[in-house]
């Protein structure tokens, strides 16, 4: 019986350490440094595991992301629901696209992985950190202690370490000659320099643009965060990744009142003025943006709270216009790896087949999930190429295993 060793214990390596189970003919172990396994997966999408994204396509991914796209095409969303139908999971789909188990808990999804492990007896090592890999004539040596027909490395990134990703898998990737593209932070907040401390807790729906002084990055929209640090929430973590690409001063542009047009908005500040001189300017943004971001941006435009509104000239009212619909904050840093859901950068994925996961150097080693260079935006997209990743190398190492038996028989009837 092959002997297949995955290493990491999270949503990759259950994907394929189930998928080689169910094939049969395998014996099958994972090694998980912590105590238990799939606990990142317990903190996915705020405790609910958004565990997929019904339009997870290429446009979603980064890195090597058209490496991404075979495998994606191969196990599609389609795909990862009726594997996890098949193991009795019942799922709901959100706003844009975004999938979780009917159940609202993380919790049923890390349960059914572990019951269809068990099911399949497949072994799971907790509190075994690998740390040492060396190639075998046959298979690989973990440890100096396990040794191994097939390798599948699955232990993910550098982000969130306390949920057991430090970057053990570069360092292993690293001992077997393996190229690993500078890991970095990503899907995190940015923190800013001279951001203004009591916006804390604002919560505001922005069309935000980074930018540098000379081009545009990146663009998206939707709720943002402020922090007494700087700026936190969905579209911010979308763009992070390309704060750490940037060698240039970076700056977010935030257009707070996005739905409006910039004529409209003035409109409605002249019609305020005029109907109501003397109402004070803090009220002037009232219903525009929340109160707190309201007065904030008064203050940047120079406009104080107490003054009466008809004080205001057609200049003044512009500049707060201008505010409105374009506060810009410089980036100081993103937030690093303690912080960030995701890594940007990890193995080079030119060393890898993209159908099977499996490295061109080495017969019987795939590396699945984070750990290659693949990073997905916020909304389901990571744990999607976890499972795609993960089965697709699953479904290669059976493949391999039943070629391999056909062509034994194929000689034995031969001679
Ligand atoms: C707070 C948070 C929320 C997130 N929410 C979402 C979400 O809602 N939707 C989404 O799609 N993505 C989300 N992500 C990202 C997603 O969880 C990861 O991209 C995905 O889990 C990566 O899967 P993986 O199998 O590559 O690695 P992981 O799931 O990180 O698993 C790697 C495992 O390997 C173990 N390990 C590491 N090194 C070793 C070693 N040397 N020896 C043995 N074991 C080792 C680790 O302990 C870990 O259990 C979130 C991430 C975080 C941190």
């Amino acid at each position: 019986m092959q002997k297949v060793a995955v290493v990491g214990g999270g949503a990759s390596g259950f994907a394929a350490a189930i998928t080689v189970a169910r094939a049969g003919g395998f014996s099958v172990t994972v090694y998980e440094r912590l105590q238990k396994p799939l606990k990142k997966l317990l903190a996915t999408g705020n405790g609910r595991c958004n565990l997929t994204n019904l339009h997870a396509d290429v446009s979603h991914y980064r890195g090597d992301a058209a490496f991404a796209e075979n495998t994606l095409a191969r196990f599609p969303v389609q795909s990862t629901l009726s594997f996890f139908r098949s193991m009795g999971l019942c799922t709901k789909t959100e706003e844009e696209g975004r999938v979780y188990p009917l159940s609202g808990q993380a919790a049923s999804v890390r349960d059914v992985l572990l019951e269809e492990a068990r099911r399949l007896s497949v072994r799971i090592v907790t509190d075994c950190e690998i740390t040492k890999v060396r190639a075998q004539k046959r298979g690989f040596l973990l440890n100096d202690t396990y040794a191994c027909d097939v390798l599948v490395l699955c232990a993910g990134g550098s982000a969130a370490p306390q949920h057991g990703t430090d970057g053990g898998a570069f360092r292993l990737l690293g001992q077997l000659g393996l190229r690993i593209i500078p890991p970095a932070p990503a899907l995190t907040a940015l923190v800013c320099k001279r951001f203004p401390k009591n916006l804390k807790g604002v919560r505001c729906d922005c069309a935000v643009t980074l930018r540098t002084q000379k081009e545009t990055l990146a663009a998206c929209s939707g709720e943002v965060q402020f922090t007494e640090y700087g700026l936190s929430g969905i579209p911010i973590f979308s763009l992070s990744r390309y704060v750490s690409e940037s060698a240039q001063p970076v700056f977010v542009h935030l257009n707070c009142v996005p739905t409006v047009s910039r004529g409209a908005l003035l409109d409605f500040l002249r019609a305020a003025v005029r109907k109501t001189p003397q109402k004070s300017a803090e009220l002037l943004a009232e219903g525009l943006v929340p109160h707190a971001l309201g007065k904030a941006l008064l203050l940047q435009s120079g406009i104080r709270k107490d003054e009466p509104v008809g004080m205001l000239t057609e200049a003044r009212l512009e500049r707060f216009a201008d505010i409105l619909q374009d506060f810009c904050a410089e980036v100081d840093h993103p937030r690093g790896f303690d912080f960030a859901q995701v890594t940007a950068g990890g193995a080079d994925c030119a060393a890898f087949c993209a159908d099977t996961m499996r490295a061109k150097r080495y017969e019987s080693l795939y590396v699945c999930g984070e750990a290659l260079n693949v990073d997905g935006d916020c909304g389901g997209f990571n744990l999607q190429w976890a499972w795609s990743s993960g089965r697709a190398a699953g479904e290669a190492i059976a493949a391999r295993q039943k070629a391999k038996k056909e062509e034994d028989t194929c000689c034995e009837s031969r001679n």
